[in-house]
């Protein structure tokens, strides 16, 4: 027993020895003059093999690795506030996750956890396609592809049910695979005076190619401490593989002052950056603002990771775009559905007729309004829209059946009769903006109930089911658009 335990040890300590940082050998030298205890002892299973030592750990800047504060108290879904997550909707306690029981590295009463004493899944054979990232600029406007695999290859053994003391924990099935998607941000975010709440799914996306979502897990918990996620920092929701914190050695370029460089774009445009402020000190929540970004030349408004949860973000200073779902040929594994086609294949045919009907207002805005922010609001609603209709598309032909997508229901929450669509079209300037966005928002809050019917499906309700994870997205992202529509509202009284 113990000479196996060291044999897996001394392998995953060559692998990070290739890729990693000096201080691993701290790792590797502690782990090997240290006796294997517990699974000969009848205690907790040694787990040390697995552990990682990151380089921001080993100074006295910044965060206690071995006691940062836990986040599961701290997601508030009303007021944003600093080292706090404005999250749009609390979690679901009923979703998959780690096993509480068999975590060790969580200091339950003092609310606190372990970085150091938290295993990681380990490198190995596993070799997914490699990552792409393409960025381009135009109209203002910065476009980020992504195939969601890291561009600079490093990716855990993935997947996990190969490491039982780790599937013991969390039992996350997932195999990371390519996925295209693509965000369209603003090159010139503008600050907002109220912040917006993050949901689940992809809040940014890092130069590495690979997503970001916010700190916490589908119940609603601290992601970074809860789930195992690999040495590289990521793991997959079923393929979609995602970063919950910013894995270190992606910090790796600083400004002449020392401040960390950029290391993504998060979903409201503005940049996100590493781990040092000015003077290249590390920062903590205490320098940070609400949504954890804070403004000084010659960045302006930008976000910062930090080992404290939130990690990444807080809430959106800006106004966040939707990134889209692209499922391409190239990108190899389609995203598979896990409901039943008997439940899936109805909301998605009636999702998307009510879809197109938002694609039918929409397309009435620019000749009609003179107002730029409603203009620039339906233009984002379009693209994101048709983007929405494109994957369901997909799938019911692809997944469920060809043909499938044929076929448009009528009758649904929150469509809008003909007459009131024709009375619309007969509006224009500040009148038609006010009763367009009164209509969205009704269309929109018909959407969201139709999202929350299929997630009480069994099978439906977990992020690690691609149709959850993209009703969830859908049901978030309206969320969001109706809170912008009604304070759009309230400012032309
Ligand atoms: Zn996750
Ligand atoms: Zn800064």
């Amino acid at each position: 027993m113990g000479v196996q335990m060291q044999g897996v040890h001394m392998g995953s300590c060559l692998k990070k020895l290739s890729g990693c940082l000096v201080l691993f050998l701290l790792a590797c030298d502690a782990g090997v003059s240290q006796p294997d205890v517990g699974g000969e002892t009848g205690g907790d299973p040694d787990l040390s093999a697995y552990f990682i030592v990151p380089t921001l750990c080993g100074d006295s800047e910044g965060p206690d690795c071995t006691s940062l504060r836990l986040g599961d108290a701290h997601l508030t879904t009303s007021n944003p506030a600093q080292g706090k997550l404005f999250a749009c909707t609390a979690g679901n306690t009923n979703a998959p996750g780690s096993e509480p029981a068999r975590i060790t590295w969580i200091d339950w009463a003092a609310g606190t956890w372990n970085l150091l004493a938290k295993p990681f899944l380990p490198s190995g054979s596993f070799s997914p396609q490699p990552g792409v990232t393409n960025v381009s600029e135009s109209g203002g406007i910065r476009s980020i592809e992504v195939n969601n695999l890291p561009v600079d290859g490093r990716i855990g053994d993935w997947p996990m049910s190969q490491y039982p003391l780790l599937s013991a924990i969390d039992r996350n099935p997932g195999i990371p695979a390519a996925t295209s998607i693509t965000f369209n941000l603003p090159i010139n975010p503008v600050v907002r005076d109220t912040p917006t709440c993050t949901s689940l799914g992809a809040i940014g996306v890092t130069l590495n190619g690979v997503v970001l979502y916010n700190a916490v897990d589908a119940r609603g918990n601290d992601a970074v401490a809860h789930e195992i996620v690999d040495e590289f920092g990521g793991h997959p929701a079923m393929s979609d593989y995602h970063y919950h914190f910013l894995p270190e050695r992606l910090d790796s370029e600083s400004m002449a002052d020392g401040h960390s460089g950029l290391v993504g774009y998060i979903r409201d445009g503005f940049g996100l950056y590493g781990y040092n402020g000015a003077g290249g000190v590390e920062l903590t929540n205490a320098d940070l603002d609400e949504c954890h970004g804070h403004d000084h030349a010659p960045l302006g408004y930008h976000y910062h990771a930090t080992l404290e949860y939130p990690y990444t973000v807080g809430c959106y200073r800006g106004e966040p775009a939707s990134p889209f779902l692209a499922t391409s040929a190239e990108a190899g594994a389609p995203t598979k559905l896990d409901v039943d086609a008997e439940v899936a294949a109805p909301f998605l045919r009636g999702m998307i007729a009510h879809h197109v009907q938002a694609l039918e207002l929409t397309a009435l805005v620019s000749e009609r309004t003179r107002n730029g922010s409603v203009r620039r609001m339906a233009e984002r609603m379009r693209i994101a829209q048709a983007e929405e209709i494109r994957l369901m598309r997909f799938w019911l032909e692809n997944e469920i059946s060809p043909g499938a997508a044929e076929g448009m229901p009528t009758e649904m929450p929150g469509m809008l009769s003909a007459d009131r669509i024709q009375h619309l079209r007969r509006l224009s300037g500040a009148e038609f903006d006010r009763r367009f966005l009164e209509l969205m928002m009704e269309h929109h809050r018909g959407a969201i109930v139709m999202a929350q019917a299929l997630l009480e499906s069994p099978g439906a309700s977990s992020t690690r089911s691609s149709i959850g994870w993209f009703v969830m997205h859908i049901e978030a992202e309206q969320a969001e658009e109706v809170e912008r529509m009604s304070r759009m509202l309230h400012g032309m009284d």
